[in-house]
């Protein structure tokens, strides 16, 4: 379905007083998560206990679907000297997260192919495929700039998608498990009437207005290879703390480390795959102590060469989305709108 064409036997209307009707009615394909507030007013994709902890209208949760797919951490295999090597249990619970933004759906289409595109990675999948995606429209911020990033629409990658059209949510169906999730549950919604349709619209059209953050994309490989010198990074670089928060809030990141944990016997344990950031010191560290990145600086700019750049020339578009999560998050206000805005500006001295 592209992105204005709206096939009428794919959509229905979601009356919002029938809202904890369909979130129950969801409980038949998996334990539902969706966003809720924390008492530090942090938004987290968590276990439903009370619909009405549900926040619908979040701006972005801490953490993205990510964690998901692929968690923190991962055993890759275990080992022991009676068994070998073996395959520890994936976790294929299946899992309904409710209330995921375009964004994010979108990041979650990135790392399916980066997942795929030279291995398939198993645990990955497995995941995945428990998984039930539930979309929502959202209204954007300061910090959101998916439209720049081409990531404000979605017409893949979930199962269900609630617009807000006031007191409805327009829905649409996007895979057979949309369908089923909508059979399951005829009583909560009802057929799509014109004015329906036209409230949607209206409500795309409003959100598409919405935007205040951008950031331009012609180009862009171009002048982050011109200004591969430019003082820009050093500033950024005299900020950054290398706390690597950026990148794990970030949808799309996903560098790992690998090692081994060993178990109080000290012959077996299992192999371990856990978050990385190319912000941290140690990420480009090598034997025999050489780093290749040790300036903050360097780091920096690796991670936005490894986004803007090296991700285009192999999958066509940049890694990033536009959520404008490392911006919320870092700790040293460094906002990659500005870092772009300011690379921008240097081309013109
Ligand atoms: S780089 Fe920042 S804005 Fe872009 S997807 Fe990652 S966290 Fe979101
Ligand atoms: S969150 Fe900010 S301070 Fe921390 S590593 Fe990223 S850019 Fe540096």
């Amino acid at each position: 379905m592209s992105k204005r064409e709206l096939r009428l036997g794919n959509v229905r209307v979601l009356p919002k007083d029938l809202f904890p009707d369909f979130v129950k009615g969801l409980a038949l394909f998996g334990k539902v998560y969706a966003p809720v507030v924390r008492p530090d007013g942090a938004h987290v994709f968590s276990p439903v206990e009370r619909v009405a902890d549900i926040d619908m209208a979040h701006p972005r949760t801490m953490l993205s679907p990510k964690k998901y797919l692929f968690p923190p951490e991962t055993e890759m295999y275990q080992f022991s000297p009676e068994k070998g090597y073996f395959d520890p249990p994936v976790d294929t619970a299946k899992t309904v997260l409710l209330g995921v933004h375009p964004c994010d759906i979108n990041g979650m289409l990135i790392l399916d192919e980066v997942f795929r595109r030279y291995y398939v990675e198993p645990r990955y999948f497995a995941r995945r495929q428990s998984l039930a995606v539930i979309g929502s429209s959202c209204e954007p911020d300061d910090k959101c700039f998916c439209k720049s990033m081409h990531s404000e629409y979605v017409d893949k990658g979930f199962d269900l998608f609630l617009t807000d059209i006031g007191d409805a949510h327009f829905v649409r169906m996007g895979t057979s498990i949309g369908d089923d999730i909508v059979a399951a549950n005829p009583a909560v919604f009802r057929p799509v009437e014109d004015e329906d349709v036209r409230a949607y619209k209206h409500a795309e059209n409003c959100r598409a207005q919405a935007y205040k953050a951008q950031v331009e994309l012609d180009s862009l490989p171009q002048i982050l290879e011109l200004e591969y010198d430019s003082r820009v990074w050093k500033e950024a670089g005299d900020k950054c703390l290398s706390c690597g928060t950026c990148s794990s809030v970030c949808p799309t990141c996903y560098c790992y480390d690998l090692f081994d944990r060993l178990n109080l016997d000290v012959a077996s344990g299992a192999r371990v795959r856990r978050w990385d950031s190319c912000l941290f010191r140690e990420h480009a560290l090598v034997a025999g102590g050489h780093n290749f990145r040790d300036g903050r600086d360097s780091r920096m700019k690796n991670r936005y060469f490894h986004k803007q750049v090296g991700f285009v020339s192999e999958f066509g578009r940049p890694s990033c989305v536009g959520c404008g999560r490392c911006i919320e998050a870092c700790p040293a206000n460094i906002s990659i709108i500005e870092m772009i805005k300011s690379l921008r500006e240097e081309v013109k001295v």
